[in-house]
């Protein structure tokens, strides 16, 4: 068996070592969740919204606890990872209404009665990313639980610290031995055997474009059912009339946030022409205003980056040259720290292009309407993404315009329990989030019963 060693990011001190687990112990995890399904699918409706019920009280009664774990483990900022655990008890509180309300249907038909079944598909693997561990966890979970499943998640190798706390949570709240499991170990072993294995129904994958295509590819051998999460290159545009003042002062956080290692991060800023230079104006002030630091400070608005490695691909990205705009501020070391820059470059560059995952926007001007859709929806991403503008038909016209699942109007906002999340295009397939998220982890049965004509 081989370790894996958690390094706080803030201070690069060594927090933990991390057992990997090997495919043996995998395929004995994935029996146990089988047997745990079938008991799990016989309970009452009522008593599984019960379980659920009582898995979310254990995570508000722990929220503190995860929170400062999470912080620990990914160097987000308190505030956040106090976000992040009040989120997980939300997902998991929503959730807990389904198993009541999954209702399937009666068609009217001749000659008999047809009813439709939302039939749970069995074992659901679940693979996370490194930069909202336990967030991105519950939307999977919690939802796959809810419709009947057994769930074996596998966290990235650098974060597994939370997601094995929930699913201790999850125990002692009295879920079934074995119907959460939660299976540190490296992509290629435990996330690959979660594609090859037969009895895992159903993968979620969240993480880079990249390793999805190879979990999409692996999953076509069995027809297995998947949902992909991945990269974006999210495009946030400000028209001239829009709230300039407001545009300036939200845009920091909407690609800061979590050190630009944000799959909705706005990295891309696009400024109407003719309001671009008192744009550049209003933003610098607001990104040097970005507080940089100790993410156990309640005043800290940015964390570290992840890995000195990830902190040298993010380097790559910003040259020495005219193009750097302007900087804010982060301390030296030790710790992952990268500060916060804001770039001019060139619309066909890497860094206009490709997702950097860290704290790195590149603000562009655009002519008009046209040239921002058209700019939005260049690439291959497609997942997020803000419209600046106080003309409602305008707003309505260019969300519809621009190939992306999740925009927001006057605001950076991205995610909430209760409204639908996702990609376009190689952002990924399938939703997470929202009332229908239960009905992606079912297959859909139809029974016709035959009845004798009336006479
Ligand atoms: P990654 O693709 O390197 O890893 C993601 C997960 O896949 C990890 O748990 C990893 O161990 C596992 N993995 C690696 N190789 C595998 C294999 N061969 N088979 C199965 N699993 C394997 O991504 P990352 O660096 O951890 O995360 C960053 C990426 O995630 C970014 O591209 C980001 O945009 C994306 N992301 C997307 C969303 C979304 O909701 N769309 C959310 C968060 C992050």
């Amino acid at each position: 068996m081989s370790r894996f060693s958690i390094i706080n990011p803030a201070d690069e001190t060594l927090v933990q070592q991390i057992e990997h687990l090997e495919l043996e112990q995998v395929d004995d995890a994935i029996e146990r969740a089988r047997q745990a399904q079938r008991r799990w699918a016989r309970l009452a409706p009522a008593e599984r919204a019960a379980h659920l019920r009582a898995f979310a009280a254990a995570v508000d009664a722990d929220s503190e606890y995860l929170a400062r774990l999470e912080t620990q483990n990914s160097g987000h900022p308190i505030t956040q990872s106090r976000w992040e655990a009040g989120h997980v008890r939300d997902v998991l509180t929503y959730y807990s209404a389904a198993p009541e309300r999954m209702l399937g249907r009666q068609i009217p038909v001749a000659n008999g009665i047809d009813l439709t079944f939302h039939e749970p598909l069995g074992v659901v693997g679940i693979i996370t990313p490194w930069n909202y561990p336990m967030t991105i966890a519950s939307w999977g979970f919690a939802p796959a639980l809810a419709a009947g499943n057994a769930v074996v998640l596998k966290p990235a190798e650098y974060t597994p610290r939370t997601s094995l706390r929930l699913a201790e949570l999850g125990l002692a709240a009295g879920l079934p031995d074995g119907l959460l499991q939660v299976l540190p170990g490296a992509g290629p072993v435990v996330g690959a055997r979660f594609v090859s294995h037969p009895d895992v129904r159903k993968v979620v994958f969240t993480g880079s474009t990249r390793t999805g295509k190879a979990v999409m590819a692996g999953c076509a051998d069995q027809v297995k059912r998947l949902t992909l999460e991945l990269g974006g290159k999210s495009a946030n545009i400000v028209f001239a009339d829009s709230d300039l003042e407001l545009a300036a002062a939200s845009a920091p956080s909407a690609v800061f946030e979590n050190a630009g290692q944000d799959c909705c991060a706005r990295s891309r800023i696009l400024v109407e022409r003719s309001v671009y230079d008192r744009f550049l104006e209003l933003l610098e002030p607001a990104v040097k205003a970005f507080t940089v630091g100790d993410p156990v400070s309640e005043k800290t608005d940015m964390g570290p980056l992840i890995s000195a490695a990830h902190r040298a691909k993010v380097q790559s990205y910003v040259p020495d040259d005219h193009t750097l705009a302007f900087r804010g501020t982060a301390p030296g070391g030790p710790g992952f720290w990268f500060a916060p820059t804001v770039l001019t470059p060139d619309r066909a560059s890497r860094a206009a292009t490709e997702e950097i995952f860290g704290p790195v926007v590149s603000v562009f001007p655009f002519d008009d309407e046209a040239d921002a859709i058209a700019f939005a929806n260049s690439g291959d991403y497609g997942l997020s993404g803000s419209i600046f503008t106080t003309d409602l038909a305008r707003a309505l016209r260019v969300s519809r315009a621009v190939e992306s699942g999740t925009l927001s109007v006057n605001s950076h906002s991205s995610v909430r329990y209760s409204t639908p999340f996702g990609g376009f295009k190689q952002s990924g397939f399938g939703r997470e989030l929202g009332p229908d998220a239960p009905l992606a982890f079912t297959d859909t049965k139809n029974v016709f019963i035959s009845l004798p004509p009336t006479s």
